[in-house]
């Protein structure tokens, strides 16, 4: 194996607090974790530290396995990626099941393919940050394939977050929640338990309603936040006590809200 081809297949990305990809590191003691596609362990990072952290309970001499690969893949392409980039076939019961392939690959095909096709462009202008571009894209498949793609086809389920990007970094917060809520429940489904992910962007959607005035629905997807992010980042991650203050935030203005209008109310029934 030459230099390169070890750093690809033993080298982690390092994502920041919000799982964005800043980088590639070696952890040696970490390439000795195999892959599952439904692991018992999850990689987050603060800074340059790396924490290995269970999200779920492990028996003892049970091996710890991680996952090397975006779970938002169908089987096939999990075991092309897997073959390509780490050299082997997982038979793990997610690839022997094809658990959620259906799901994944919902809607009528010629129509997804479509979209599926857009991916690489889209990523392309997000990567050069061009949001209006990346919007109007996003906007036109979504718009244009209405009724015949479901929220939970995986390049649909794309869509979606990337115009809620685009949207936050344009500050059309309104839309922004918009698409971001459509994505949780296929979040739901594709990172059942506890997952980093998934826990980001309950928290991402949380801080849209809390910005919008939405207190008691904010509160509520907050704290939903909160239950996975104590477990996926642990209590002391910067992440977690950004949350906790958001709790505290919107716990307040919710006090504020509900003593103004009981005030309201007193005046009326005078
Ligand atoms: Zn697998």
């Amino acid at each position: 194996m030459n230099y390169q081809s070890e750093v690809i297949c033993n080298g982690f990305t390092i994502s920041n607090g919000e799982m964005q990809e800043v980088g590639v590191g070696l952890y040696p003691s970490m390439s000795l974790l195999n892959h599952s596609c439904d692991p018992n362990c999850v990689i987050v990072f603060e800074g340059t530290s790396l924490f290995l952290r269970a999200v779920r309970e492990i028996q003892k001499g049970e091996e710890l396995t991680i996952c090397y690969l975006d779970v938002l893949l169908p089987s096939q392409e999990r075991q092309k990626q897997l073959k390509e980039q780490y050299c082997f076939a997982c038979d793990c019961i997610r690839c022997k099941t094809q658990d959620k392939d259906v799901d994944m690959l919902a809607g009528e095909e010629p129509f997804w393919k479509e979209v599926k096709d857009a991916v690489d462009t889209v990523e392309e202008l997000q990567s050069q940050k061009k949001w209006e571009q990346v919007l109007a894209t996003c906007q036109a498949l979504i718009n244009n394939h209405k009724d015949r793609i479901p929220d939970r086809n995986i390049y649909q389920l794309k869509m979606l977050d990337c115009a809620m990007d685009a949207c936050i970094n344009l500050s059309l917060w309104e839309d922004a929640l918009l698409y971001g809520r459509r994505t949780l429940d296929p979040y739901r489904l594709y990172y059942p338990g506890f997952h980093p992910i998934k826990a980001i962007q309950i928290m991402k959607i949380g801080k849209l309603q809390q910005h919008q005035g939405m207190f008691r629905e904010a509160l509520e997807t907050l704290r939903e936040a909160f239950d996975l992010l104590k477990v996926t980042h642990g209590r002391r991650h910067s992440l977690t006590e950004e949350l906790l203050t958001l709790l505290g935030d919107c716990e307040a203005s919710l006090r504020v809200t509900e003593e103004g209008l009981l005030r309201l109310e007193g005046q009326d029934s005078r």
